[in-house]
């Protein structure tokens, strides 16, 4: 008989396990959970947020700029914390706008998209002059007339809709129609009429897709965008400055994803900086990455409240779940439920630890909120902590907390 071995999740070295229990920042989890004085928690690692820009900017060439996409994560310590790892935020409402401008990040480096941005977004934007990435001719002519009443002149770059996308794992957001920026092929039509406003042109956003753990994939939409960006240049009211070429760089979070290849990423745009040097004289080049930068960063600790068995079957039902954490849930926008890696914080590792076939469920009463369906874990009693790993990113923001009213979860930095 041929045995058929399961895809694993991918093996993650981000947190050790020091006598038997998981350390986060360099302390055992218990005593983390100790500090914090409750579950469930978040916990986001301030060393590993520096060490992946650190490795990002050894693989890239130094040319490019990074920004931190804010609404991967917009807890404003770690917000604050990464002002002084990257070279820009972007940020997608209001409220993102004044959580990095309570930050060291200087406005010019800061750029707010977004469709259906309001007037009191963009006047505020406006006036605290970051970079406006404008996703309509509508916003473009209210952005002059706010100029006009403010007596500024309006930073604005163009997002394009591509007419290409991003083959990835996760959601589509260019090619085809979409709400997002503009299509390509309308976009000559309003750079000349930028041209005849008063405003401050600044350059493109292409982006093209999220979450894709396939190099070559990353690297096409790269070359599209730069060949989207020397068509459209000859169209532009003024030398672009700033090109922001998307992002997309996935992180694995299911059973048979691996980590995305850096390296030929990293030597693919070197390959091209002479090309758009060459055709867009002093352009920034910018990458615009949100879970890269913060996802694997980041855990989400609950505490096991019950341990149930049903028909066979195990079930240990703790103290988080979908309302804290709705993509370990699988419920914001996967098509077929796949696990998150989840594990006790305690485990010795032993080959000789008794492990069993468990289901993580929450405390909701919805057959929705599982954290981890039929895993193989090492055995979790009542009142051990359990945690789901690639959770820096698109955590507590994205969920769905007032949902059956169940307390929030806290949220640290270490
Ligand atoms: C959501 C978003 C991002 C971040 O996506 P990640 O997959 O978290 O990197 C970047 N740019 C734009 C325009 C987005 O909408």
């Amino acid at each position: 008989m041929t045995r058929i071995n399961k895809p694993a999740h991918a093996a993650q070295h981000n947190f050790p396990t020091v006598n038997g229990c998981l350390q986060i920042g360099g302390m055992p989890l218990t005593r983390l959970a100790q500090r914090v004085g409750m579950t469930p928690f978040y916990a986001y690692d301030r060393a590993l947020l520096t060490a992946r820009v650190a490795q990002l900017r050894a693989a890239l060439p130094r040319e490019i700029s990074l920004h931190y996409s804010v609404k991967a994560n917009p807890m404003p310590a770690l917000v604050q914390w990464m002002a002084g790892l990257v070279d820009g935020f972007d940020v997608a409402s209001g409220g993102e706008l004044a959580t990095v401008l309570d930050t060291t990040m200087p406005p010019a480096a800061i750029s707010f998209a977004g469709p259906g941005k309001s007037l009191a977004e963009l006047r505020r934007a406006v006036a605290a002059g970051v970079v406006i990435h404008a996703e309509s001719e509508r916003e473009i002519n209210t952005l002059a007339d706010l100029g006009q009443t403010l007596g500024l002149k309006p930073k604005v770059s163009l997002r394009i809709n591509p007419d290409f996308e991003l083959k990835s794992s996760g959601m589509k957001m260019g090619g085809g129609a979409k709400p997002f920026g503009v299509d390509a092929e309308l976009a000559p039509a309003l750079l000349a009429r930028l041209a005849t406003l008063d405003v401050e042109f600044h350059g493109l956003q292409i982006f093209s897709g999220s979450q894709s753990l396939d190099a070559q994939a990353v690297m096409d939409a790269q070359s599209s965008a730069f060949a989207l960006a020397f068509r459209l240049a000859q169209h532009a009211p003024s030398p672009l400055r700033s090109l922001n070429i998307g992002g997309g760089f996935g992180i694995p979070y299911f059973p048979g994803d691996q980590h995305l290849d850096l390296a030929p990423i990293g030597e693919h745009l070197q390959q091209w900086m002479p090309r758009v040097q060459a055709a867009l004289p002093d352009v920034e080049v910018v990458l615009e990455l949100g879970r890269y930068l913060v996802g694997e960063a980041g855990l989400y600790v609950t505490r096991v409240v019950d341990r149930k068995e049903s028909r066979g079957q195990v079930f240990l039902v703790v103290d988080g779940g979908l309302h804290h954490h709705l993509a370990a849930s699988g419920n914001f926008g996967q098509v077929i439920r796949k696990n998150y890696p989840v594990a006790p914080a305690l485990s010795t590792g032993a080959a000789d630890e008794v492990r069993e076939t468990v289901s993580v469920v929450g405390p909701l009463c919805t057959p929705l909120d599982v954290l981890a369906a039929q895993m193989e874990l090492p055995r979790a009693e009542a009142g051990d902590l359990i945690v789901v790993f690639q959770s820096g990113a698109y955590g507590l923001s994205a969920s769905p907390t007032a949902f059956l009213g169940h307390p929030a979860p806290a949220e640290v930095l270490v």
